[in-house]
């Protein structure tokens, strides 16, 4: 038997959501799906329990769905338990929601209900009506998804969060990138595919705290513009361009106003501030090239993206018993 949906749910350090997060499920979208469920659960290396919670979870939901609990050997990032959960999927429709209740099932519910009614949509993406974050971060993400757009020409929808719900061909899509970076709005962006957009309201976290601080963000947004456009290896050949053009023109017209105008060459000072000024500019550049390069060398090693500890499945609805096809630790 199919499943109609399989959610992916990543949990790092989240034991006190698991058991409401069933419960939400299971009130308000289960009574939805037209069809079985399965919630797959990625315990990103938890240290507080979660993964004992997941177990628990699978007498929760039964017999109404069927729940798998993958325990990763340590915390890999919510975008690797992201690509686990997808390998895990077997349901026509994947969805991501995360455990802590912040994104509401019933919304899930209507996003599948809406992907179903689109014939030509993909793929629903959750959209923030309200950032429950201030609004010079909620600025700063769509400068910076504005600036994604542009310098990779993809058409990316800003301030999309990783709440969506999407077809089994979009999920084979996304799992044919095995690429060590993960920063799914651009996967998404980029496997193309028509995407429409929710709006919804985030709720408060039901338990703990978030785990991302603003360092992270700026880390991930870096991570993200790198992934996916060469924009800044352009604006470094363009700026030592640029510097190289005033430095003639400033030679030029150092030339003439000694030979001219008898103007003595004033040296120390512009000598300092130039030397500092290009010194600094090719350090910038090069740590730009420096910041590909690293990224080539971890890619180039081709490291697994999870290493997985344990697996749980319950098999209530008679799912294949056979392996799924992608299994393997990868
Ligand atoms: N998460 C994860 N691995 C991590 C960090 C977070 O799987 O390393 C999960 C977390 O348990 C939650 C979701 O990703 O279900 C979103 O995390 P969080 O609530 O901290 O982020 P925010 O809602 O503030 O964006
Ligand atoms: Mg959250």
């Amino acid at each position: 038997m199919e499943y109609e949906l399989s959610l992916i749910a990543p949990a790092f350090n989240e034991a006190q959501n698991i058991e409401p997060f069933c419960r939400m499920v299971l009130e308000d979208l289960v009574p939805r799906v037209e069809g079985p469920l399965e919630i797959i659960f990625i315990d990103d290396g938890s240290s507080d329990g979660t993964y004992e919670r997941m177990q628990e979870a699978i007498g929760i939901c039964e017999p109404v769905c069927d729940v798998a609990a993958v325990r990763f050997s340590r915390n890999f990032g919510k975008e690797s338990a992201m690509f686990a959960g997808l390998e895990q999927a077997q349901g026509r429709y994947c969805g991501f929601i995360d455990v802590d209740l912040q994104q509401p099932a019933s919304d899930m519910a209507n996003m599948l209900d809406m992907l179903k009614a689109s014939p030509h949509a993909d793929c629903v993406a959750a959209v923030a009506s309200r950032r429950t974050k201030g609004g010079l971060s909620s600025k700063l993400s769509e400068g910076f998804y504005r600036i994604l757009g542009r310098s990779s020409g993809m058409d990316v929808i800003a301030n999309a969060s990783d709440f969506r719900v999407f077809t089994r061909t979009v999920a084979e899509a996304l799992i044919s990138m095995p690429e060590y970076h993960r920063f799914s709005k651009g996967l998404f962006a980029w496997v193309g595919f028509t995407t429409i957009p929710y709006e919804y309201t985030p709720q408060n976290r039901h338990a703990g705290e978030t785990t991302w601080s603003l360092r992270d963000l700026c880390a991930y947004a870096i991570d993200g513009l790198l992934s996916f456009t060469t924009a800044p290896l352009r604006l470094a050949t363009i700026i030592g361009l640029l510097a190289s053009l005033l430095a003639a023109i400033y030679l030029v017209v150092q030339i003439f106003q000694r030979l001219y105008f008898g103007v003595d060459v004033p040296g120390y000072a512009t000598l300092v501030v130039l030397i500092l000024f290009f010194g600094g500019l090719q350090m910038v550049l090069l740590g730009i090239l420096g910041e590909y390069l690293g990224r080539l060398y971890i890619e180039s090693k081709r490291r697994p993206i999870y290493l997985v500890k344990q697996i749980q499945r319950s098999r209530m609805q008679g799912a294949d018993d056979a392996p799924r096809p992608h299994d393997s630790l990868r």
